[in-house]
């Protein structure tokens, strides 16, 4: 498989962009090598500038889970499009969206809409900050919030693959009023909640951590999260940017029966365009400009072509079959989980609906400590057979791989055989190990 243009098209990238791109797990520093561009994708599949075809199991980090070039979505952004690209003011399709997602997260009674998740989540702690009067925060090791600066300690996805958690640029003074509990240690927060609560504004949580590679919550963290807060008066924010309409139409927090105070969304809900939102309860939201005094705004707020493609998203996702998703996930897992046995290995494969994660390490995965048990170069190994038998994996151990609607058999069938491959080098150097 020849990846000349895409090396030539990173070599000119690198000379006008900040390491050849715009986000950095795309530069593929964590698996070594150059990443590949891409031309076109549709469905499941992407196409790469040398026109190799792969399996794509990136999907834009969850946000295409409709499948690539949706026509539903295609159309709706073509039509807006001729109608106007931006106003700075009003329409009707931003109340249409806001009450959809309002009907399908009944917890976010009120909305506002922004342009990323990142920004979703700095205006919710700043909301909570100026509804509680208080400073500190409290976020979870490994848990990725976008990258505003009370956020970026000790934070998932591209932070952690480049080990740089605690980012240079970021006052002491602003990361300070950061607390950071272990994931799935309802103790740990007890005891910092019992001892500050009267400091701290809001907890933020990825109800299913998705962001140091794929870990599931105990159902009982949730429950002591929500306690705990609703308990000394601290606003809750489910960050699920990545979880909302992933499992279900609507937040994993109806899976759970947790409601929590605040609610982000972004990724799928904007159909593949920039558009994210926050919201909860009227008393919390009317804290917001123009109504109240904590200000938050956007010139390209509630953009009319990204809300026709989130309207768009939203309308083909009510009528999508989530457990048939989930059933081909779990047909893709059993299959690696079989082979995986084959060979003897004991790798750790994490699943939550239609998101998983192979971890290169033999141990149970639950929190920070234990995904990073995993070995990045095993990954890295892996990656690079799967992406030569034509499949499109995250460049990085630490992100979840991502399912959606326009998976297939066949998909599963090639990437089976791929998965095959790829792991039995893994059992061979193991056996000269043992000599
Ligand atoms: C992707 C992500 C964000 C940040 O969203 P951007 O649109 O990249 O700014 C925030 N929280 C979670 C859980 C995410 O997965």
């Amino acid at each position: 498989m020849s990846r000349n243009k895409s090396r030539a098209l990173f070599a000119q990238a690198a000379r006008c962009m900040v390491g050849g791109v715009n986000s950095p797990v795309r530069a593929y520093k964590a698996v070594g090598g150059t990443p590949v561009f891409i031309r076109s994708a549709r469905g499941s599949g992407i196409v790469d500038a040398d026109r190799n075809r792969y399996v794509d199991y990136v999907m834009s980090w969850g946000a295409m889970i409709l499948g690539h070039a949706h026509p539903g979505i295609v159309r709706a952004i073509q039509q807006a499009a001729e109608s106007g690209t931006s106003f700075g003011a009003p329409t009707a399709q931003e109340t249409a969206l806001c009450r959809a997602l309002s009907r399908a997260v009944p917890s976010m009674q009120k909305i506002r809409l922004v342009n990323s998740g990142t920004e979703a989540t700095m205006s919710a702690l700043r909301l909570s900050r100026g509804f509680t009067g208080k400073n500190r925060i409290v976020k979870f090791e490994g848990c990725y919030h976008g990258h505003s600066d009370s956020l970026l300690v000790k934070a998932g996805s591209g932070a952690l693959t480049l080990g740089v958690p605690d980012s240079a640029g970021v006052p002491a003074c602003v990361s300070r009023d950061t607390i950071v509990c272990p994931y799935n240690d309802s103790d740990a927060l007890a005891r910092v909640i019992k001892a500050r609560h009267k400091e701290i504004a809001c907890v933020i949580v990825e109800p299913v951590a998705a962001n140091m590679g794929l870990i599931l919550p105990d159902v009982s963290f949730l429950s002591a999260v929500r306690e705990l807060t609703a308990r000394y008066r601290i606003v809750l924010i489910f960050d699920e940017v990545i979880t909302g309409f992933r499992f279900t139409f609507g937040g994993v927090q109806q899976l759970f029966g947790i409601a929590p105070d605040l609610t982000c969304l972004g990724k799928i809900i904007g159909g593949g365009l920039p558009l994210a939102a926050y919201g909860g309860s009227a008393e919390i939201m009317d804290r917001l400009a123009p109504l109240g005094p904590v200000y938050q705004a956007g010139t390209l707020s509630g953009n009319p072509v990204a809300v026709s493609a989130g309207l768009a998203a939203l309308a083909a996702l009510e009528k999508a079959d989530y457990v048939r998703l989930n059933e081909t996930t779990a047909d893709l897992c059993d299959g690696m989980e079989a082979i995986l046995r084959m060979f003897n290995l004991h790798f750790c494969l994490n699943r939550a609906g239609s998101v998983f994660t192979l971890f290169f390490t033999q141990r149970p995965v639950r929190d920070f400590v234990t995904a990073k048990t995993s070995d990045p170069k095993a990954y890295a190994r892996f990656f690079w057979t799967m992406l030569e038998e034509g499949i499109h994996l995250p460049p990085s151990q630490f992100e979840g791989n991502f399912l959606s609607f326009a998976h297939t058999p066949a998909d599963i069938q090639r990437t089976l055989k791929a998965f095959s491959k790829a792991v039995a080098p893994f059992a061979k150097s193991r056996c000269r190990c043992r000599g």
